[in-house]
């Protein structure tokens, strides 16, 4: 039985495990891809309307010589805050269903991994930070294109 499971590990993902464990709790993050995957499917070269300071979590500084960050700096500094608030990151686990036990009041969740298997989960918690930034919707002509 886990204590809180966060499913989705974007900036708000990673940004409520960090505030959990420093609360002394052992949060588990379930990410259907890879770490700020949003991020990840930005255009390559492009530029944050954000100044930098507005994108800090858990107050790790975030530092650029330029006014706005490029995606590949916010990359860098979201995928450098995981890995040094280390914090228990399950990539490639999508969370396909999520019901509650009214008998005791938890959660079962449900996760597809990578090569399609499925595993079930009981959490006392769950905090829902799935976005939505990831979704484009294309517009099926060619050029239009998604990364996986
Ligand atoms: C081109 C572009 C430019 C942007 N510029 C800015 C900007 O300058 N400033 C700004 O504040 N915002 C900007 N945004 C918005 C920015 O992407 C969001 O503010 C930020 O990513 C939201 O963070 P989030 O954690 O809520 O969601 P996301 O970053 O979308 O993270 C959600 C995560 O949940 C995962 N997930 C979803 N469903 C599941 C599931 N079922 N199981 C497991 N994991 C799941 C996803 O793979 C993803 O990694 C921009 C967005 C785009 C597209």
């Amino acid at each position: 039985m886990e204590e809180v499971v966060i499913i989705g590990a974007g900036p708000c993902g990673l940004s409520a495990a960090i505030e959990l464990q420093r609360a002394g709790l052992r949060p588990v993050v379930l990410e259907k891809e890879c770490v700020v995957h949003s991020i990840y499917l930005y255009p390559t070269y492009m530029q944050f309307f954000s100044t930098p300071e507005l994108l800090e979590i858990g107050g790790y500084p975030f530092s650029t010589p330029n006014d706005k960050p490029t995606r590949i700096e916010a990359l860098n500094y979201y995928r450098n805050v995981a890995a040094r608030g280390g914090l228990d990151i399950r990539s490639y686990q999508e969370v396909t269903g999520l019901e509650p036990n009214p008998a005791n009041g938890t959660f079962r969740l449900t996760v597809r991994g990578r090569t399609g298997s499925e595993s079930k989960l009981e959490a006392r918690n769950v905090v829902i930070a799935t976005g939505y930034f990831d979704r484009p919707n294309l517009l099926g002509i060619p050029g239009s294109s998604f990364r996986r």
